[in-house]
C-alpha cells in the first residue's frame, strides 16, 4: 500500500525538481507535512509569485519585478560600459564584485552548435539594437572562458565592429574554461581589469 494521494503527489511532484530523488522527496514531504501550516503557506506562496510577478527588463533582459529594471533606469549608470552576461547569477556575480559600475545585458544562453542554440536564440539582436539606438561607452563581453563563451563573445565583437563602440573582453583571471558563476568577486575583478580590446 501506497502513501496518501496527497502524499505521493507532493513526493511525485517534487522528483521533478533537479537533483531530487524519490528519497529526497519523501523526506521534505514529510518534513512540510510536519511544519507549521504559515510556512508551508509562505514557501507555496514565494513559488508561484516568481511565476507571476518575475518577468524580463524589456531593456537588458534581466529578471525582475519592475519593467524596466532598477538597473536600467539606475541615473548614476547612464555612461556605463555595458556587461555582456549569460545568465542573471552571472549578473548578480558581476555586481557583486563591481557594486553600481555596470549596465548590463544578458544573453540567456551562449552559441552551442550541438546543442542546436544559434545566435538568433540569444539576446544578441536586441544588444545590437540597443548599442545602435543609444550611446554606449563600452561593451564588456563577460561570457564565460570556454569555448561557447569565447564563440559567443566573437560573434557579437563582430556584429558590433561597424558600429564603431569600444568592445572588450574579460581576461585570464577566471581560469580558462572556468564558469564565472563560481569565480570570487577579487577574481572577478582582476579579470575585469585585466580585459582586453577584442575586436
Ligand atoms: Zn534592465
Amino acid at each position: 500500500m501506497g502513501y496518501p494521494e496527497p502524499i505521493e503527489r507532493l513526493i511525485q511532484n517534487l522528483t521533478k525538481l533537479p537533483g531530487i530523488g524519490r528519497k529526497t522527496a519523501t523526506r521534505l514531504t514529510f518534513f512540510l507535512l510536519n511544519s507549521k501550516e504559515t510556512y508551508v503557506k509562505e514557501l507555496s506562496q514565494s513559488m508561484i509569485d516568481i511565476k507571476e510577478r518575475i518577468r524580463l527588463c524589456s531593456i537588458c533582459f534581466n529578471i525582475t519585478d519592475v519593467d524596466p529594471c532598477t538597473i536600467c533606469t539606475d541615473p548614476k549608470r547612464d555612461n556605463s560600459p555595458i556587461c555582456v552576461v549569460e545568465e542573471p547569477s552571472h549578473l548578480m556575480v558581476m555586481e557583486q564584485a563591481y557594486p553600481g559600475v555596470f549596465k548590463y545585458h544578458v544573453l540567456h544562453g551562449v552559441i552551442n552548435p550541438l546543442e542546436g542554440i544559434g545566435p538568433e536564440n540569444l539576446k544578441i539582436r536586441e544588444l545590437i539594437e540597443r548599442v545602435k539606438s543609444s550611446k554606449v561607452s563600452e561593451v564588456l563581453l563577460a561570457t564565460n572562458l570556454n569555448m561557447e563563451g569565447n564563440a559567443t563573445a566573437y560573434h557579437i565583437a563582430n556584429e558590433l565592429k561597424p558600429l564603431g563602440v569600444k568592445v572588450t573582453r574579460i581576461a585570464s583571471g577566471i581560469p580558462a574554461g572556468g564558469d564565472i558563476v563560481y569565480a570570487d568577486p577579487q577574481t572577478i575583478r582582476s579579470s575585469v581589469e585585466n580585459r582586453r580590446d577584442i575586436v
